[in-house]
């Protein structure tokens, strides 16, 4: 017999063109394939205790038969079995409808197993399915797979049953035995055979964990495996740059850092410094400072003879960060500038020039920055801040651009774990995961729309403290498709409600960016107290002195979203508050609202959002690189994740993974996915 597993699945007995096609639908073509092929989920049949069977539950019991069954005709073939069963200590009823001929097989006082529908009220199983006899027990466990065309469940059992029969015991071991005995899994022919024939739930489980692993570990060598290739073979530039002058640059900073600041900066440095070239992510909640070590970074960089650039999202943004930038460097005689849409003519051609020049240290903007006609002298550190708002391809362009910059992505977006390692799993990972002494949590209230006048008090009583407020709505103006909050009416409604008393300012997407410029500013210089906006408002602005946050329809916006919004506040050492007025229909929305008032750790919400929304949709579009995996799951499975990458890492550097035999077939993985193209493996 040929046992080659990769042959087409026709190879096997009762499998023709018909069926071959129906399997090919569902992307089986070879027998390995089709052992691949796992269940989606199993019939469980296994014995309950009828006192924990809720009632209309699936459920298989073993009992005595109590007295002669009765089985009643009504109209044409269709017939009622009634049996009385003892069950433990209860007399229950099974009844079957349209298969007399069971009557036979029961005989009083002796063991049968039934399977069906318990309905709790009336005691009784309408059951579907009988055993009896001696030895009448079930299996506890059947695969259920999900199929296609004519094919059925006890069709494809067969199937697998045969191929397994013929071509189990050739199923080559694919993990080193290292893992296997380290982790206790299953070998991979046991595992296969558990997840299609288990005899109890522990089977499913314990092959299950072997797969997971499997899968987990195969993808972390793909992205590790890139990682090492892109460190090797995109040579990095070495930035020497001055220790005295930043320390004395860090010594004159308002706040001492904190340590995870410190440990940050380090990393950075660290990396500056060596000939390989940075890929790093930077998490940081809002408000623990990324932007110091921003500052600090682009300082080094330029202490060393190269430029930097600061990147972000949007005009407003750039323009404080520009700010705040210029105020810290510029001491130290550092230039920065800042590009916009809104430099022009002249002088955004005598800009660009001397930044061709190399004159201008430090270049601030949008993703203006990354266009061609934006030339730098020498690039050596590139920083973008809340990237994911940029798309991968602008991350390519921006790594692409002067001689390999070292590159540092921050973001306030805390990622969850098991995004962080996927999705980003080819980049280095920097965590600022404490905040600056002395800040205090922001208070999270709920309040449903009727509570309008009182949240207003409330919203009053904090401006005559001396402090300002953020007011959110959904959309810019009214729409009606939409039941929602608009920016311009609430605009007009509390510019009345605060009338001769405070200033409401108006700020959206569409104004253009000197009316946006003006009032931001204006804010920023107090003379607008209540700023109503749009989300626009969402990413990095800071108002030390704004204390309380309200968002209009708060349901209408994800976890992640309302974090960054409520982190607007509770920049400066007073007490601050966040407002969700919000009235969610559904449970999960109602879920997010609670989920806001409870915590205020951002990645502690942005698990919980993973968990509400499912990784597709964590990054709001489905084109975000979340991986698909065959049976883990990265939320549940976190763990493993964990687990596996951490032996992936050690893998790829040490020299054995590329040379002993044991580790072929996870070479060859990598080898089928092409991470290793171009390069010699065996
Ligand atoms: P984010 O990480 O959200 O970008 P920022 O960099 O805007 O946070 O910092 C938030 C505020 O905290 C700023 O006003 C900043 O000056 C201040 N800050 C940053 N680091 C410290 C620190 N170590 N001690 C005290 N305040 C700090
Ligand atoms: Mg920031």
């Amino acid at each position: 017999m040929n046992i080659n597993l990769n042959q087409s699945v026709t190879a096997l007995k009762g499998i023709g063109e018909e069926t071959a096609e129906i399997f090919s639908e569902m992307k089986i073509y070879t027998i390995h394939d089709l052992l691949e092929y796992f269940p989606y989920r199993y019939e469980d049949y296994s014995l309950k205790d009828l006192t924990e069977v809720i009632h209309d539950e699936k459920v298989t019991v073993e009992g005595k038969v109590h007295s002669e069954p009765s089985l009643v005709y009504y109209g044409r073939k269709k017939s009622k079995l009634t049996i009385r069963l003892f069950v433990q200590s209860y007399l229950i009823k099974v009844v079957f409808f349209n298969q007399p001929y069971l009557k036979n097989k029961i005989v009083i006082n002796e063991t049968i197993t039934v399977t069906g529908k318990w309905d709790a009220h009336r005691q009784t199983i309408t059951a579907n399915e009988m055993q009896a006899g001696p030895n009448s027990k079930p299996k506890e466990f059947e695969p259920v797979y999900s199929l296609k065309g004519k094919l059925t469940t006890k069709g494809m059992r067969k199937f697998i049953n045969l191929a397994f029969q013929q071509y189990g015991s050739f199923l080559e071991e694919t993990l080193p035995p290292v893992f296997i005995n380290k982790y206790r899994l299953p070998c991979r022919q046991d595992a296969i055979k558990a997840m299609h024939f288990p005899s109890c739930q522990e089977d499913v489980k314990q092959a299950r964990r072997r797969f997971v692993y499997e899968e987990f570990l195969l993808f972390q060598l793909k992205m590790q495996a890139l990682r090492k290739f892109e460190r090797e073979h995109s040579p990095g530039i070495t930035q020497n740059y001055d220790l005295k002058k930043l320390t004395e640059f860090i010594n004159t900073l308002p706040f001492p850092l904190t340590n995870a600041q410190k440990r940050v900066v380090n990393e950075v440095l660290a990396e500056l410094k060596s000939p390989f070239r940075m890929n790093r992510l930077l998490q940081g909640d809002v408000g623990s400072g990324k932007t110091v070590v921003a500052a600090i970074g682009l300082y080094a960089c330029v202490t060393a003879g190269f430029q930097g650039a600061l990147m972000v999202p949007t005009e407003i943004l750039a323009e404080q960060h520009a700010e705040s930038l210029k105020s810290l460097l510029e001491p130290f005689k550092v230039r920065c500038e800042l590009l916009t849409s809104s430099v022009k003519g002249k002088r955004r051609r005598e800009l660009l020039q001397d930044l061709a020049d190399g004159e201008v240290d430090i270049l601030i903007g949008t993703h203006a920055l990354i266009q061609d006609e934006v030339v730098f002298k020498r690039l050596g550190f590139v920083i973008t801040d809340e990237q994911h708002r940029f798309g991968v391809e602008q991350r390519r362009v921006l790594r692409e651009k002067g001689e390999n910059p070292d590159v540092l992505f921050m973001t306030a977006t805390p990622i969850p774990r098991t995004l962080a390692i996927t999705v980003f799993g080819e980049m280095d990972v920097s965590i600022i995961d404490e905040m600056p002494a002395g800040r205090k949590t922001i208070e999270t209230y709920w309040a449903k729309p009727e509570m309008l006048e009182r949240v207003l008090v409330f919203v009053e009583k904090e401006l005559m403290k001396g402090h300002q407020a953020y007011v959110i709505c959904p959309l810019i103006e009214e729409s009606d498709k939409l039941d929602v909050q608009n920016a311009i009416d609430v605009h007009t409604t509390l510019s009345h409600y605060f009338h001769n008393r405070y200033q409401a300012g108006l700020m959206h997407g569409r104004l253009s960016s000197d009316e946006k410029d003006s009032v931001m500013k204006a804010f920023s210089a107090n003379e607008v107290q209540v700023l109503v906006s749009t989300t626009v408002v969402e990413v990095g602005v800071n108002v030390p002195n704004a204390t309380m946050m309200v968002i209009y329809d708060a349901e209408r916006f994800g976890l992640s979203q309302l974090h960054q919004l409520r982190g607007r506040v509770g920049r400066g050492s007073d007490q601050s508050y966040c407002i969700l007025l919000a009235n969610p229909k559904s449970e999960v929305g109602q879920e997010r609202m609670r989920t806001m008032t409870e915590t205020n750790d951002g990645f502690e919400l942005s698990e919980k959002d993973l968990e509400l929304r499912g990784p597709g949709d964590f990054f709001g579009r489905k084109q975000s690189g979340v991986p698909e995996f065959k049976v883990a799951d990265m939320v549940h499975d976190y763990r493993a994740l964990e687990t596996a990458r951490n032996d992936a890492a050690l893998l790829i550097q040490s020299e054995t993974f590329w040379t002993a035999p044991e580790y072929q077939h996870l070479r060859k993985g990598l080898e089928v996915s092409g991470v290793l193209e171009g390069e010699k493996l065996d």
